[in-house]
């Protein structure tokens, strides 16, 4: 049997397994079944490559995208190592030759779709393979819990039950919570101890939330025209937005494309290679972009509004410096930019549980935005681990002054306790400022012991709540139209037990900003 550090060398030209790698590939080779939970960039490919050479037979690598298969087998080709796909864009004369090929070894890495793995007659020719593995890629797309559920995911374990050869497994992913995890490792029979899950601490990304910029195309300007020489990425959130804000940067002299999933395809694939190949500086895409890009040295991902949910932010985030070197991950966080995800969510076919957990998700995004607490370890807690605070985000390093705004955060809470956990973060706020509007009159607002104890603007209340439930004094209970409630931590703040403090407030993140405009 060929050794995995000697195949790590020869073929892929690396000496040094990375961390997490070699625990996977150990366990692998072992015949068990693995969970691996690593942040993108981290080398989750290896994992299944290196037993794939290292196995008699072949590797089942189940992936949900063409587009990522294809760039998968473009770099094993590259590295001489033989590998096909089949997907729904595989021509149907092409399939008998290919899974002949697999038959007669010539292929060690086969990647198919979920959809494809559920059809009966495929799982049927897979039984004259001698399949060695499954690699189930993306694998939290098998959980409702998840941020990426895919209805075909489900299916997958009945598929590999069917196969003959009863290979082993190992899933792979960049995001799982702990529910997820646990969700993944039901559905494909992995034990406890065999969960590999690597840090999810990323030390060469600095993270900047920059709550409600004045203008958001000239805080990106800005900044973009201040890392001159450096490749970024602009996410926004619909194709219009990407091609105004395209033209935006454009006539102000960037070096800028835009990137949606409504482009023709070769000019998806040209704009890519541009990216890939430095003759382009900045991509301002959708979501759409990013999966099965490997370009090292990205150095900053913009987020222009907001984001949909953590785990997405975070591997978006996460192309930045897959090459170790420092990198920023910035988010621009309107109360606004959230309407749009909603609007996705509502309008979404997916059935109503899957709808709620996607709520769940959004107020979470609202937290990251609001809390004062250390932005990387805010997201590695999210993912059920934990790391010192980073000392170089936004929060970490935000100098402005404490200000102890106890009796006004008071005033607040005592009107969420009034209105006894019945209503949203608006009406707290309407009734908090004294608001005339007819909800207002058909609640009899006016006759509440708090009416109109908050002297400042709505869009302000609005913001004090968003920071008291980001820091735990409050919190949002419910998916869709959540209410708010007080916390314990809430409760004392009303006993006169604890004080609240906040940074003294200001239109933008001084921090970035001043960077931005050196
Ligand atoms: P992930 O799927 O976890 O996001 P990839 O598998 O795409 O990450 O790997 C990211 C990059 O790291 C690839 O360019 C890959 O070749 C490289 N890589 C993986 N393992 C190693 C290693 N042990 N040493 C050096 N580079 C590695
Ligand atoms: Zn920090």
């Amino acid at each position: 049997m060929l050794n995995p550090h000697t195949v790590l060398k020869n073929t892929f030209g690396y000496s040094n397994f990375r961390p997490g790698q070699e625990k996977v590939i150990d366990l692998v080779l072992e015949g068990q079944n693995v969970l691996a939970v690593m942040p993108t960039g981290a080398g989750k490919s290896l994992c299944y490559q290196v037993p794939a050479l290292v196995n008699p037979g072949v590797t089942l690598v189940i992936s949900p995208l063409i587009s990522l298969m294809k760039d998968q087998i473009d770099s094993l080709h590259q590295n001489g190592i033989e590998a096909a796909a089949l997907n729904s864009a595989t021509p149907q004369e092409e399939v008998n030759p290919i899974l002949r090929q697999a038959y007669e070894g010539k292929i060690k890495l086969l990647y198919v779709t979920p959809e494809r793995l559920a059809m009966d007659y495929f799982r049927y020719q897979l039984n004259f393979l001698d399949i060695s593995l499954v690699a189930v890629d993306e694998a939290h797309c098998i959980s409702q819990w998840g941020h990426d559920f895919r209805p075909a995911y489900r299916q997958i374990m009945a598929g590999i039950k069917a196969l003959k050869s009863q290979p082993n497994i190992l899933a792979l992913t960049a995001t799982a919570t702990p529910a997820v995890q646990d969700d993944i490792a039901n559905q494909l029979a992995i034990p406890k101890e065999n969960r590999v899950i690597t840090s999810f601490a990323r030390p060469n990304l600095s993270f900047s939330v920059v709550n409600s910029p004045k203008d958001n195309n000239l805080y990106i300007y800005k900044y973009i025209h201040n890392h001159q020489d450096e490749a970024g990425i602009v996410y926004t959130n619909t194709r219009k937005k990407v091609e105004d804000l395209t033209n935006y940067l454009a006539k102000k002299g960037i070096s800028v494309a835009a990137y949606h999933g409504g482009l023709p395809a070769d000019e998806r694939a040209q704009v890519q290679d541009a990216f890939q190949f430095d003759q382009v500086q900045v991509i301002v895409a959708t979501n759409a972009f990013g999966m099965g890009i490997d370009k090292s040295n990205v150095r900053f991902v913009i987020h222009a509004n907001s984001a949909r949910n953590l785990e997405s932010y975070y591997q978006e985030a996460g192309r930045a410096g897959r090459d170790g070197d420092p990198c920023e991950a910035v988010m621009l966080y309107k109360p606004g930019d959230l309407r749009t995800y909603r609007w996705f969510i509502e309008n979404s076919d997916a059935d109503e549980k899957y709808q709620k957990v996607q709520y769940t998700k959004l107020a979470k995004i609202t937290q990251y935005a609001n809390t004062s607490e250390c932005l990387q370890q805010f997201i590695v807690r999210y993912f059920g681990q934990d790391c010192p605070p980073c000392g170089k985000c936004s929060n970490c390093l935000d100098k402005r002054e404490l200000m102890d705004i106890t009796q006004t955060a008071k005033k607040v809470i005592a009107v969420v306790y009034e209105l006894d956990g019945r209503f949203g973060k608006n009406i707290v706020a309407q009734v908090a400022v004294g608001s005339k509007n007819q909800r207002m009159k058909e609640l009899d607002a006016e006759q509440l012991d708090h009416y109109d104890s908050l002297k400042m603007p709505q869009n302000e209340a609005i913001s004090l709540i968003n920071y008291l439930v980001a820091n735990g004094y409050l919190e949002q209970v419910g998916d869709q139209y959540p209410v708010v409630h007080v916390t314990n931590k809430g409760w004392d703040v009303l006993d006169g037990k604890q004080q609240v403090f906040r940074r003294q407030p200001q239109e933008v993140s001084q921090v970035r900003q001043e960077n931005a405009d050196n």
